[in-house]
């Protein structure tokens, strides 16, 4: 569907600050959790980089996003394997969103359990193939999906599951409130102080809204902060912490507030999008990201809130 083709699309450009750009990397984050950074995107210039992750217990490993393709994530798994050769017995989605979930059909033919939200598996299921053909609508290379097949999650859940690795557990959570999308979970670690928060939270980057819900992304937020969590692995950006929880916060309503003020005055993407930028804290992919919020939320006749249909 289209709207999920613009969705995607809204995440091409995205520096990278969390990882050098071209230089995927396993950062140890705790004894058993490591964040996947820096993975370069296949178009000059345009860099999803974005954060995947694993966790490790006694028994198994746990994949968090499969990044954008298969290609990519061959190149994690090889990464995975210097640092575990336990079986990767579990992939979690933590939204639709291409750039995290197109690596699945590598990890689910090493034997994994695709596990996501209910809206997510049905956005995978309606959509992904019809993405997959047409890699030019992304500015992507005509062989970037070759070998990539459109896998969904095969065990899906409502609000939450627990996942027992071997000596850790980990606790998938949705809120009840949609956010960044409908589907989008939380992943936490609670003995290792970790939660990967998946795209609700983006640090130091300009957040893709367009596909968001903001007064249940709010929610969302308030609950991750009330967890008191140390670490937080954001879907996009740097290591973070309940800080960066309330900027983002502080960034939903600021933005929808100037984009409506400023969208009832002038209609022209490019002016908007420099008279937002002015107004906006300093992060990163502004250009891209937030002209095609404007675009999408603001300027398009399915404004505010008809892209909630995942
Ligand atoms: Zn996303």
């Amino acid at each position: 569907m289209t709207v999920l083709i613009i969705n995607a699309l809204a995440v091409l450009i995205v520096q990278s600050v969390m990882g050098q750009p071209g230089k995927p990397e396993l950062k140890k984050i705790t004894e058993s959790v490591y964040a996947y950074t820096g993975v370069p995107m296949g178009t000059p210039g345009n860099i999803f980089s974005t954060n995947a992750g694993i966790v490790i217990g006694n028994d198994a490993v746990l994949v968090v996003d499969t990044l954008t393709s298969v290609k990519e994530a061959e190149g994690f798994a090889a990464d995975i394997r210097k640092i575990s050769d336990k079986p990767i017995r579990y992939v979690v989605n933590t939204h639709y969103h291409l750039d995290h979930v197109f690596g699945n059909s590598l990890f689910a033919d090493m034997g994994a359990r695709i596990i996501g939200h209910v809206k997510c598996r049905e956005a995978i299921i309606s959509d992904g193939d019809k993405i997959l053909e047409n890699p030019a609508a992304f500015g992507l290379p005509a062989d970037f999906w070759e070998g990539t097949r459109t896998v969904a999650p095969d065990t899906a859940f409502e609000r939450g599951i627990i996942i027992d690795l071997g000596g850790i557990t980990v606790k998938l959570i949705h809120t009840g409130f949609a956010s960044h999308s409908a589907g989008s979970i939380i992943v936490h670690i609670p003995s290792q102080d970790v939660l990967f928060s998946g795209d609700i939270l983006f640090t130091d980057v300009h957040p893709y809204i367009a596909d968001g819900d903001l007064p249940g992304w709010e929610k969302n937020l308030d609950f991750i902060h009330a967890m008191n969590v140390s670490r937080i692995i954001p879907g996009h950006g740097p290591l973070s912490s309940n800080k960066d929880i309330e900027d983002m916060k502080a960034y939903l309503p600021f933005f929808d507030k100037k984009a409506k003020e400023l969208c009832a005055k002038e209609k022209d993407v490019g002016k908007l999008t420099a008279a937002m930028l002015e107004v906006l804290p300093q992060r990163g992919g502004g250009d891209f990201i937030v002209t095609m919020n404007l675009q999408l939320r603001y300027l398009s006749e399915n404004r505010d809130g008809q892209y909630r249909k995942q």
